[in-house]
């Protein structure tokens, strides 16, 4: 029998301790890449996952209370955002040395297409040129020429420049991304046609039109991009690394089944 994201979402949100188990078995190792990836200075801080972890499994957590039954890559979508934050909320991150808000950023990367602006907005996702080529499905040397050009109009907006900049200001620009959603944004389930190439022709032009001027599909579409690559390398945890994760969430390990007693060598 096969238990779903959906049968998951349902199980947490009720406090079941079988959902709690199969969220942590399945998704803390997509969390540890997601805190080496976007929190690399705080890789020392052996006990982060388990406390973003705790908090994550409080009932006032908005995770799953806000959380209708969805499938698996829109679920971990959800989730990198409530993880980002959960870190954010664990101890600030330093203000970047220069600042670059959202409005600045999208007027000097107006000429772009989509698919240029999601190489450059990959930049602001801390991913490398090899990386973002991979989760954009494009070719490292795009990446890396439409960075270039970004690079040039970002300079020509401000005083003040550095390499690192759009890195630098990644976590806020997210965020403005994330709250700037209109009513005519495109839903998690139009990207995830487009990526499976279930658009039509014309919903295709529809979804491109819209969101290459838009930047919070922009980001959005990069982060469902990001979750569907991670997704497809992610292995659940054996039960033995689970077990430290379950036992601070005190959720009682499974009792062996017969079956498995029986057929165990
Ligand atoms: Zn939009």
């Amino acid at each position: 029998m096969i238990y779903t994201c959906y049968e998951m979402i349902q199980d947490c949100r009720a406090g079941k301790p079988a959902g709690w188990r199969y969220f942590v078995t399945e998704y803390v190792p997509v969390m540890r890449r997601l805190l080496e990836h976007y929190f690399p200075e705080r890789a020392s801080d052996r006990d982060l996952l388990e406390r973003v972890l705790a908090a994550l499994y409080r009932p006032e957590s908005s995770l799953f209370a806000s959380l209708e039954p969805a499938p698996e890559r829109a679920f971990v979508a959800e989730l990198r955002q409530h993880l980002l934050a959960a870190v954010e909320a664990d101890r600030a991150s330093a203000a970047p040395e220069i600042e670059l808000d959202l409005e600045t950023l999208a007027s000097a990367l107006e000429p772009l297409t989509l698919v240029e602006k999601q190489a450059v907005w990959t930049e602001t996702m801390r991913y490398g040129a090899p990386d973002a080529a991979r989760i954009l499905h494009i070719d490292a040397r795009t990446v890396e020429k439409n960075r270039g050009r970004a690079a040039e109009l970002v300079r020509g907006k401000l005083d003040t420049w550095r390499q690192s900049l759009l890195a630098d200001n990644g976590a806020a620009l997210g965020r403005a991304a994330a709250a700037s959603r209109t009513a005519a944004c495109c839903p998690a389930k139009t990207f995830f046609n487009a990526m499976d190439g279930r658009l039509t022709w014309r919903d295709r032009e529809n979804m491109e039109a819209h969101a290459a001027a838009c930047p919070h599909c922009v980001d959005h579409y990069c982060r469902l991009l990001e979750v569907a690559d991670l997704l497809r390398t992610a292995q659940p945890l054996s039960p033995e690394a689970a077990q430290p994760y379950w036992r601070r969430l005190g959720l009682e390990t499974p009792k062996v089944s017969v079956w498995k007693k029986m057929f165990a060598p």
